[in-house]
């Protein structure tokens, strides 16, 4: 069995990995530490809830205490991550500060929607690793307080919401701020044919890996649909949360207004709720989420690109008020319960005009969701429907993510199993966690 030690990384590393009650690495964490240590690019392609943060972070952090006593120099980083979301980047700045506590390497985190000043003046003092998004990166290095020429290692993760929400020509402009030598580390939760091109012309002669095909990363969730009359959803929902053990639980609509309206029904119900999407501030963001993660409030009702790259630990339940119409995004949506190897459970509600959806969720998923009958709007007409699919609306994948690269040759490694193993029959907390069972 591989434990952390075997992988090569450093005693202080070593030390706030056992802080932090890991006991073995995670499939991709196998499978990409010690390939990023000797230096290779990397494409990983793993979801939230692998263990991905940590298995770029803890080789970055490695790699440049290497760099003994090297104070950081004012606006000019060694090592630059690329997240798409406000949420995302500062949970990678808190794991960051976390596996890196023992090590003398200062990290900061920059995004958009807050005041850029406290920012500028971070940077001027120094900083070892820069975490940012795009827009608020390109916007401090036009402003000249941030020069990448010094930049020796690149993560961009979840490259392919990056593209999703249009970033590429940000990350495009980015990239060609690097100097010429540095490795490119980067992650994706699919593998599609925008995020190839995109590592065709950012990587060099990269090390694959995997875990989890996404389709089969359902398999750790227990999932249920219940089939609903549009009008009768809301009372089936504040009848579910009726349930106790429905302690965490993360809900999904298609749209913003939706998402409003159910926090706000909810509350009326006496349930502490509240929405996180793209219209919030990004004070009220980080509001709903520390109140979540704190427990203050039991639901959060999101739409699918504000909940992307959330980590909430012990997510007992997520609830699909409205099917997602892109398949991907199911998966994605119920990835946030079962995290790092816990079990969750997934109930989607699904009224007659998202039947077709469910086919498309049950194709991508390679298996039928379990129907749940037992609830006193069960409609059998719709358990039946098999007329087509409504229109799908908007946002979705197939944005340009031209490359322009040149095909590379490329290796693979670590082909994984799945990142989980079998349910614990426990529930998710820090000391219940367990890492995936299957080596990479
Ligand atoms: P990520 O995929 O990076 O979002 O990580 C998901 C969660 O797994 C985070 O809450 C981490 O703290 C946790 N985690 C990462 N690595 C391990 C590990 N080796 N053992 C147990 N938990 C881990």
């Amino acid at each position: 069995m591989t434990d952390f030690a075997s992988l090569k990384l450093a005693q202080p590393l070593l030390r706030a990995i056992k802080d932090e009650g890991y006991s073995k690495p995670t499939p991709i964490q196998q499978a990409s530490i010690e390939t990023i240590i000797e230096g290779h690019d990397l494409m990983g392609v793993a979801q939230t809830g692998t263990g991905k943060t940590a298995a770029f972070s803890l080789p970055l952090l490695h790699v440049l205490s290497d760099n003994e006593g090297r104070k950081a120099i004012p606006c000019q980083p060694l090592a630059l991550v690329l997240a798409p979301t406000r949420e995302l980047a500062g949970q990678i700045g808190d794991s960051l500060r976390l596996y890196g506590r023992h090590v003398p390497l200062r990290s900061m985190v920059v995004f958009g929607g807050v005041n850029i000043r406290p920012q500028i003046q971070a940077l001027k003092r120094g900083t070892h690793i820069l975490v940012a998004t795009p827009g608020r990166l390109i916007d401090l290095m036009n402003q000249g307080y941030c020069k990448l020429d010094r930049v020796k290692m690149f993560v961009l993760d979840e490259a392919d919401t990056m593209l999703d929400m249009g970033f590429i020509h940000d990350v495009r402009k980015i990239a060609e701020k690097l100097p010429g030598t540095h490795q490119t580390i980067m992650f994706s939760a699919t593998m599609a044919k925008t995020v190839k091109k995109l590592a065709d012309g950012l990587l060099d002669d990269p090390v694959h890996v995997a875990v989890a095909p996404e389709a089969t990363t359902a398999e750790k969730i227990e999932q249920r649909v219940m089939f609903v009359p549009r009008d009768k959803k809301r009372q089936l929902l504040t009848e579910i949360l009726g349930d106790e053990d429905i302690k965490r639980v993360l809900i999904f609509t298609r749209t913003k207004h939706g998402a409003n309206r159910v926090a706000k029904q909810l509350g009326q119900k006496g349930i502490r709720a509240e929405a996180i999407h793209g219209n919030k501030s990004q004070n009220q963001r980080q509001k709903a989420l520390n109140n979540f993660r704190a427990g203050r409030i039991r639901a959060l009702v999101a739409t699918d690109i504000a909940a992307r790259g959330i980590d909430v630990e012990g997510v007992t339940h997520v609830i699909n008020f409205e099917l997602p119409n892109e398949p991907e995004n199911y998966v994605h949506r119920i990835g946030r319960t079962a995290r790092a190897g816990c079990e969750g459970i997934a109930i989607s509600l699904c009224e007659k005009d998202e039947r077709a959806w469910l086919r498309d969720i049950e194709k991508t998923i390679r298996a039928s969701v379990p129907v749940d009958r037992d609830h006193p709007y069960h409609c059998e007409e719709i358990a039946r429907h098999t007329g087509p699919a409504p229109k799908r609306g908007g946002g979705g994948r197939g944005r340009n993510g031209g490359g322009g690269g040149h095909s590379r040759r490329s290796r693979t490694r670590g082909q994984g199993g799945e990142a989980s193993g079998k349910r614990s029959g426990r529930r998710c907390n820090r000391n219940t966690r367990r890492s995936g069972s299957r080596a990479a």
